[in-house]
């Protein structure tokens, strides 16, 4: 079956990594990547949205493919300036380079461009041969409630100093979308939806990517309305991550860390939940009641890799 508009809903580095391959095996169509925004922060003045960067820079050409974010060839003098002044935070990775990227997105969004149309002008640099879009114009920032080691109390903070401060080691007791209440899915997003006939959940992190992505009010609706199959694949493989602190997320959910575990948070269409069809690992046994569970390699480890498993991906979207 060929493809005309195809949908996939994705993360930072697993959902850029994937969204080369449904580009490239699915040459012809129209492919629509709706980005999580959770992750944005602001720093030092700068709107920084990492997962979209890190989409538009992977598949524009511009991504660090082995640091999987922010971009190549960077050079980090601005950073060490600030770190020289003392300024706060010194623990995000702001390169010279992708400094040009959050100062237009910056001074777009202050002169009230909506992020969406930020986005759409950041992505006509990088050409990235899919429409990029984030999955809401209105903020949304994941927080994470912690027990401060300091002083024993529990208090919220932002996801990145959680995650790239903190490098994921502080207990997770709950993962907070703030904002979300008022945030609309993006322009285009339900538009997408609507025409897609095949819709993909990337690897991604299923609680703090997809899951949040998933929170967007309207956005699971707009998703189970969608004429178009639903096939996820499993960031899991053999019970453990590829890349990223997944592991750290699922818990809190009370997600077990399997392919099986994820499958059935996200849950057969059929029964109330998204799925349709889910791609596990080889290895991986996985039931998931009213879904097809579909076996084959899931490893992003070569371009060719990641085409066949995103043609995998698309053909379990496949009707008849
Ligand atoms: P982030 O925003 O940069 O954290 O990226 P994502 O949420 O898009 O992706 C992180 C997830 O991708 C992790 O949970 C990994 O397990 C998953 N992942 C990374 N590489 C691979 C791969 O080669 N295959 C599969 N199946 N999953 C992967
Ligand atoms: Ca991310």
């Amino acid at each position: 079956m060929r493809f005309v508009q195809i949908v996939v809903l994705a993360g930072g580095t697993g959902g850029a990594r994937f969204l080369r391959g449904v580009r490239a095996a699915a040459p012809e169509a129209e492919i629509t990547a709706v980005v999580n925004t959770g992750d944005d922060v602001t720093l030092h003045g700068l709107r920084i949205c990492p997962d979209l960067d890190t989409v538009v820079y992977t598949l524009g050409g511009g991504i660090d493919e082995e640091r999987g974010w922010g971009r190549a060839g960077e050079s980090w003098t601005v950073k060490e300036e600030l770190a020289a002044y003392g300024a706060d935070p010194a623990w995000f990775g702001l390169g010279d380079r992708d400094l040009a990227t959050h100062l237009i997105r910056t001074r777009m969004l202050d002169a009230g461009y909506p992020l969406s149309a930020v986005t759409a002008a950041l992505a006509d640099r990088w050409q990235p041969g899919v429409t990029v879009l984030p999955m809401s114009d209105q903020r949304v920032e994941t927080h994470v409630v912690v027990t401060d080691p300091e002083d024993g109390r529990q208090r919220a903070i932002h996801f990145q100093e959680w995650w790239v401060r903190h490098r994921a080691a502080l207990d997770p007791a709950a993962f907070v979308q703030i904002g979300v209440e008022a945030a609309r899915p993006a322009p285009g997003v339900a538009e997408a939806l609507a025409a897609a006939d095949a819709v993909l959940f990337a690897p991604s992190n299923p609680v703090v990517s997809i899951g949040t992505v998933l929170g967007v009010p309207g956005l699971r609706d707009a998703l189970l309305a969608s004429p178009a199959r639903i096939a996820g694949v499993s960031p899991i493989i053999g019970g453990t991550v590829v890349r990223g602190m997944a592991d750290r997320c699922l818990p809190v959910l009370g997600i077990e860390v399997s392919a099986e575990g994820v499958g059935r948070h996200y849950g057969a269409r059929s029964d109330g939940g998204l799925l349709d069809a889910w791609l596990v690992a080889e290895d991986d046994a996985a039931e998931v009641p009213g879904v097809d569970v579909r076996r084959l390699p899931l490893l992003m480890s070569s371009p060719e890799a990641t085409t066949a498993l995103a043609r995998a991906a698309l053909d379990a979207c496949a009707r008849g």
